[in-house]
């Protein structure tokens, strides 16, 4: 059941969030926003929502008891939810198969997106094959070159990849290229954003079509231990595989809330992709929130291993998360990311992707300090599929 609790009225979670969009986008962010609550106050888009997402994403996604890795660590049990078993591969698809029916209830046949890893960007190819929309992703070179079969997927389900040469050429500049197309084509065009950042009403949105994720762990965790998980442990990049497991356990007060940023090559270098742990506050792509900037307000360039982290924000619920301290963020480096990883890979026989291996990395670390009575859940946010060439090289292995 989708819901529609938190931001204000404004847009706003306490102080982050909001508008800060050109004139011309106001409208259309007025008119996404009262198309949903109309989409979400219909019984039959709520039961489309949840027939794409058993028939065609393969939901609900197992919670795994990762007994293999709980004995190796000797401490609290991990159940990892298993987003990587969802179609294409990770959580975006929940968001991209939500967002994608809106705009096919409002009219929109042209679907644009921005990506970084890839992930985003098939999910939303899939999306819309699948729902007969056009789609156009746009992309940074550097992540064109460093996920290239994800590019390919894109193109065998035709949708137009778009390359973006401008700044770092990575997710922060292919997302001005898609806002940038969003103000010339407003009419026709959906902007089908992939993560709980942007403007007002879309961190609200994408959360809604992600909280799914928390909604069945709560169900499945009650189900087989009859009561509530201790932790909730997720990587935080924009923020929405975290936030859609965490959302539905805010008001259960006793559950902790752990969001692992991407501490690249160490928080001293600057080399590191972790607004929350060291970052300020301030205005980028539209919306108020916690962001990497120099004294002069321009945005710093960021580095992760996990490309879906290496982004200079973060959503505005999770600033406020952090603000009110119901939960708690941490960063994990490079190379302790590529532990975690090779961690899950040697004790459960799973390739994670590298941006929930930061997740990986802390929950092993926290739950050798619990009793094995503690639950732990860690959000295994998408396979490692894409990453094994950057895991290989990085690691030296040899055939
Ligand atoms: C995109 C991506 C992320 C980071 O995005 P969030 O919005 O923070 O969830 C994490 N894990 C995987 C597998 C991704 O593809």
């Amino acid at each position: 059941m989708l819901t529609r609790d938190r931001p204000d009225s404004r847009g706003y979670f306490g102080e982050y969030g909001g508008k800060f969009v050109p004139e011309t986008l106001m409208t259309a962010l007025s008119e996404l926003e009262s198309a949903y609550a109309k989409a979400i106050a219909d019984a039959d888009f709520q039961q489309q929502f949840q027939q794409l997402c058993r028939e065609y994403i393969g939901r609900p996604t197992p919670l795994y008891p990762a007994r293999q890795l709980s004995t190796k660590i000797g401490g609290a049990t991990i159940l990892l939810k298993r987003e990587d078993l969802a179609h294409t591969g990770a959580h975006k698809i929940n968001n991209a198969v939500g967002q994608g029916l809106l705009a096919k209830r409002m009219g929109k046949r042209r679907v644009i997106a921005e990506t970084g890893a890839g992930q985003h960007g098939v999910a939303v190819a899939a999306a819309c094959t699948m729902l007969g929309l056009s789609c156009i992703v746009y992309m940074g070179e550097e992540d064109i070159r460093r996920q290239s079969p994800n590019v390919h997927r894109m193109k065998l389900m035709e949708a137009e990849v778009r390359t973006v040469s401008s700044g770092s050429q990575t997710l922060k500049d292919a997302i001005n290229e898609a806002i940038r197309d969003w103000v010339s084509n407003v009419r026709d065009t959906y902007y089908l954003l992939g993560s709980v950042v942007g403007p007002h009403p879309y961190p609200m949105i994408v959360r809604d079509f992600q909280s799914i994720i928390g909604e069945e762990t709560k169900e499945q965790v009650l189900t087989t231990y009859q009561r509530l998980p201790d932790y909730l442990i997720a990587c935080v990049g924009g923020g929405s595989n975290s936030i859609g497991l965490f959302h539905p356990f805010f008001n259960e007060r006793q559950v902790k809330f752990i969001g692992v940023e991407a501490a690249g090559r160490g928080l001293e270098t600057k080399q590191h992709a972790a607004p929350l742990a060291v970052g300020k506050a301030g205005i980028l792509h539209g919306t108020k929130s916690y962001l990497l900037a120099d004294n002069n307000g321009q945005i710093q360039t960021t580095h992760s291993i996990a490309p879906g982290l290496d982004y200079p924000g973060v959503g505005p619920e999770h600033s406020y998360y952090k603000d009110i301290g119901r939960a708690t963020y941490v960063a994990v480096t490079d190379t302790q990311a590529l532990e975690g990883f090779k961690l899950l890979c040697q004790t459960e026989g799973i390739t994670p992707s590298l941006e929930p291996a930061h997740a990986i990395y802390y929950a092993a670390k926290l739950a050798a300090e619990l009793p094995p009575e503690k639950l732990v859940v860690v959000n295994l946010s998408g396979r490692g599929d894409k990453d094994l060439e950057t895991v290989i090289k990085a690691i030296g292995m040899e055939l």
